[in-house]
């Protein structure tokens, strides 16, 4: 694979100094070395903390985006602060029998990053970016989070459809699929990596692609945290920058609910893929109050993405045309937005790292789903006024993909998170999604491993996948790392 860059417009993003280079050295102790692997150990030029120094509780607690953190405690952080690094993390691992989990961001919310005993191997600190504008690929590395991306590719006029909030890195992010800006049209992100740079269980660097490692592509499109590697860099497909953004805006009573849901499925079943419809229920309104003291309302957001106003203007007339505005106690038309503003927080805690638990599937149901859920939310309100749901209308547009083992089963998305101000709101959240997913799972049509709790649910990583992926990555898995050297699935084993 060709990275020749030479007369090619390209950008390099690179981060400077961080935590980790203000401290690295410092915590190398020499109570580390103490075992096997040492020699590969000591060639490491990151960050190494090990489980007896003085910081290593603040380093623990730094891995995982969460404000609650679970009991796990790995044995040795290292933060890699190159590719050479990441290849001595796992030959030390592998030659000392331990095992190692990837992170790149910490934000999975299963915090799958958090292992007892082991390596955990922090690659947040390679965030080299390089566009090629000519042939619109990307050359990025895990630790970049989306909204940085982006910023980057808009300024020579592409996009990517990275996630919904800008602070998500995309090195899990891809891993698990990739639900981002723009998925109805380009599809799940995953589908645009067009080859990876990994680090196998034996330390050696491969490249995979559609012609090279073909299952090691396959793999990495859509495995989330049961893949079997360190992926260092992935080249992505990018895609030309809509340059006209629309967005209208409706807050709608829940005494309106039914109603509006039959308004969802008119516009969606309008099908322009470049229509993003967002429907959130939560205590939103008036906004202006504290949480506990809104309503539980319902809110929708309409994005229309364009190149031109007048096509913007059209992509959005099925949403005018609806006469949704006259069920709403609220209503913002015609926004012209940019996709800087598609990360400004939204009313929703979207961003609140106070979650505890999260949850999702794909159905066909969104509109039955949403009533059952917004009536237990009214009934049995949960423990935090911030918690809320999240439905992606018409949001999935591919189905089949031999090529990635991602399944995105049903055509529409909905996921839901509950927040707690404080450790003993953790329970009854839990309580509170065990009955949800009981009143909702005769729907489901599988879920989306990047947000579920894999060790509270384990039996439904499984059902992120087909029946024949699921048997495909096992195998693969027992091919590509035959040690165990990578944690799989939290939950599993
Ligand atoms: C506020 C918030 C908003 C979100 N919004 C979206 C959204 O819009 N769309 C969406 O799809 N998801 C979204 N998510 C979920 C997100 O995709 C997952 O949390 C994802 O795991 C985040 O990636 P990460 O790099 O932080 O993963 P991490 O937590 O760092 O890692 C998770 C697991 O992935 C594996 N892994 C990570 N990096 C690598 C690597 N480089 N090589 C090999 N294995 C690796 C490891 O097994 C690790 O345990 C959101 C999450 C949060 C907290």
């Amino acid at each position: 694979m060709s990275r020749n860059l030479q007369n090619r417009r390209s950008f390099l993003l690179r981060t400077g100094a961080s935590l980790a280079a203000l401290f690295a050295g410092t915590f190398n102790s020499s109570s580390v070395f103490a075992k096997s692997g040492l020699n590969y150990l000591s060639r490491i030029k990151g960050l190494i903390v090990d489980k007896t120094h003085p910081h290593y509780p603040l380093w623990r607690s730094s891995m995982s985006w969460y404000i609650f953190k679970p009991e796990r405690f790995p044995d040795k952080i290292i933060r890699a602060s190159s590719e050479q690094d990441v290849i001595h993390a796992i030959n030390y691992a592998r030659t000392s029998g331990q095992k190692v989990v990837v992170r790149s961001t910490g934000h999975n919310p299963a915090r799958a990053v958090l292992r007892n005993d082991g390596l955990l191997l922090d690659l947040s600190q390679l965030r080299e970016v390089e566009v090629d504008k000519e042939s619109m690929t990307a050359w990025v590395q895990p630790g970049i989070k989306a909204e940085e991306l982006l910023h980057i590719t808009e300024q020579v006029g592409l996009a990517f459809p990275a996630a919904h909030t800008g602070i998500v890195g995309l090195g899990g992010y891809l891993l698990g699929g990739g639900l981002g800006w723009n998925m109805p049209e380009y599809g799940i992100a995953c589908r645009s990596i067009l080859a990876a740079e990994i680090i196998t269980a034996q330390g050696k660097k491969v490249i995979a692609s559609a012609d090279e490692n073909q299952e090691l592509h396959w793999a990495i499109r859509g495995s989330g945290q049961g893949f079997f590697g360190a992926v260092v860099r992935y080249k992505l497909q990018l895609y030309p920058l809509h340059t006209s953004i629309l967005l209208n805006r409706y807050v709608i009573s829940l005494d309106n609910m039914e109603k509006a849901v039959e308004y969802f499925e008119k516009i969606g079943n309008a099908g322009d893929k470049r229509l993003e419809t967002f429907i959130k229920v939560g205590r939103f309104y008036p906004s202006n109050l504290p949480e506990a003291k809104r309503d539980l309302v319902c809110t929708v957001g309409f994005f229309a993405f364009a190149d031109s106003p007048a096509e913007a203007k059209q992509i959005m007339s099925p949403v005018v045309d609806s006469g949704i505005s006259n069920i709403s106690l609220l209503k913002k038309e015609n926004l012209n937005i940019s996709y800087k503003d598609l990360y400004r927080p939204p009313e929703t805690d979207y961003s609140s790292p106070n979650r505890t638990v999260v949850e999702n599937m794909w159905t066909d149901e969104l509109g039955k789903t949403l009533l059952l859920l917004t009536e237990k939310m009214k009934n049995e309100p949960p423990t935090s006024p911030r918690s809320f749901l999240l439905g992606g209308w018409s949001f999935n547009s591919t189905f089949e993909d031999p090529s990635s083992c991602v399944q995105t089963a049903g055509r529409h998305y909905l996921s839901w998170y509950m927040i707690a101000e404080e450790e003993k709101h953790i329970d009854p959240n839990y309580k509170w999604m065990d009955e949800s997913l009981e009143l909702v799972m005769p729907f489901s049509k599988g879920h989306y491993i990047n947000e579920i709790d894999t060790l509270r649910y384990p039996d439904q990583v499984q059902h992120c996948f087909s029946v024949k992926s699921w048997k495909k990555l096992a195998t693969l898995r027992k091919k590509h790392d035959p040690d165990n050297v990578f944690h799989t699935f939290l939950g599993h084993t």
